[in-house]
């Protein structure tokens, strides 16, 4: 249960004090009361009051040279100014020097009880939006710590995974080459499938080291012209993909501020998708943007083989994809590390498409960045581990 709210009367007039203390007292209030100013101030100096209901005119001082000493002392401190001349000029005055409200006299104790009332509900407002935003504060701080933790865990394991991995690959390797006379079509077969899921798997965990490394918000931001980072992306994908007739259209693209080195992953994902997932005998992608009033809205659009609406679900999160190695190459990593680009820069990502009719992958980007409330999402689930053994086991039916 809350304490019992204390008020400070000032007041050079004894009656006036005792009928103050005697009102509000009855209404479960502490109170105190000062004749002077410098009075108030030494008890005020010794504690804590919610409220001081202070005479404009005292002995020693004007009531309003109180404000300062007092928002000095406790700022949290609500001060009511009582005066006997009701004009407007002497209410602007007390409430510019920074008083919560004021009275006349003689006085009406409905109103001194009403504005009481009034001032503390605001306090008590105040003090829980103050409570929220700590509590939330903290939650934050807990959640980004605990991802960081998870991070550096999820790495560490994926990291160390790859020495047992290794040997696993190269013994199987070795089998292969120096003992393979030693075993029948069936032994042989059975052995390029270990060597095969191992080194899969030794891809799988690069990639994870890769993502779990993403989380990290080590990058600077700059200001990147996309023009230019596309032109570098395209000559890129061209290059590697020299054997395909590939198209990349890129529409006049704005700077934004971002860390160049995510932003450069992201369009190189998105585009490499629209190119890789496309059976058209020329693979075309699009890149456009439109402005809105607080973000950009990005898209890069294929005519490539489309994704259902179930697998519009599932394609942003870890290990999961479409087809088999066999299909499309892959890893299942790719969108994955996208939406956590795009999410720790403030941003959603989302696809539009329909099978055999391409895709259209959009993502915003704020104009403004503002604190960054991603969240991300780095704890392996058991559906995780169940995608990343479904993706090894692909590769043993290559
Ligand atoms: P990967 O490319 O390694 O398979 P991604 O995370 O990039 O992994 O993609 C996940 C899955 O989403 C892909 O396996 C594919 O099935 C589907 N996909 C992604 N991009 C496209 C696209 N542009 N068109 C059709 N399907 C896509």
């Amino acid at each position: 249960m809350d304490e019992k709210e204390s008020i400070l009367i000032v007041d050079d007039s004894e009656s006036t004090c005792r009928t103050l203390a005697l009102i509000l007292r009855k209404k479960g209030y502490e109170t105190e009361a000062a004749g002077t100013g410098q009075e108030a101030i030494e008890k005020a100096q010794g504690r804590f009051f919610n409220l001081a209901l202070i005479d404009l005119r005292l002995p020693d001082m004007e009531g309003v040279e109180l404000l300062a000493p007092f928002k000095e002392m406790h700022p949290d401190m609500a001060v009511i100014m009582i005066t006997a001349y009701a004009s407007l000029e002497t209410a602007v005055w007390a409430l510019n020097e920074g008083a919560s409200a004021y009275i006349t006299k003689p006085l009406n104790m409905d109103e001194v009880l009403a504005k009481v009332r009034k001032v503390f509900e605001k306090q008590r407002l105040v003090r829980e939006k103050r409570q929220a935003e700590e509590a939330l504060r903290r939650s934050v701080e807990e959640l980004k710590r605990s991802n960081r933790e998870l991070n550096e865990y999820t790495y560490v394991i994926a990291h160390d995974l790859r020495t047992p991995l290794r040997s696993t690959t190269s013994f199987s390797e070795l089998l292969l080459k120096e003992y393979s006379d030693k075993l029948d079509e069936t032994g042989r077969d059975y052995l390029k499938r270990i060597r095969n899921a191992s080194m899969r798997m030794a891809e799988l965990i690069k990639e994870l080291m890769v993502f779990s490394k993403l989380a990290e918000e080590d990058e600077q931001e700059e200001l990147v012209d996309l023009n230019r980072l596309l032109e570098e992306v395209k000559r890129g994908l061209e290059a590697r993909l020299m054997e395909k007739r590939v198209e990349i259209q890129v529409e006049e693209l704005p700077e934004v501020k971002a860390p160049i080195s995510k932003i450069r992953q992201l369009f190189k994902e998105l585009i490499g998708n629209g190119l890789k997932f496309n059976d058209s005998t020329t693979p075309k992608v699009e890149v456009g943007y439109e402005e809105r009033q607080s973000h950009y809205v990005f898209r890069v659009r294929d005519n490539g083989i489309g994704i259902g609406e179930e697998g519009q679900k599932r394609i942003f999160n870890l290990f999961q994809r479409l087809h088999t190695q066999k299909e499309y190459s892959g890893i299942g990593v790719g969108l994955a590390k996208c939406r956590r680009i795009v999410e720790s820069m403030g941003g959603r990502i989302w696809v539009d498409s329909r099978p055999d009719a391409g895709s259209t992958f959009y993502f915003t980007y704020p104009k403004e960045k503002t604190e960054k409330t991603w969240m991300p999402n780095i704890k392996l689930s058991d559906q995780d581990f169940n995608h990343l053994e479904r993706s090894i086991n692909y590769s043993t039916n290559i």
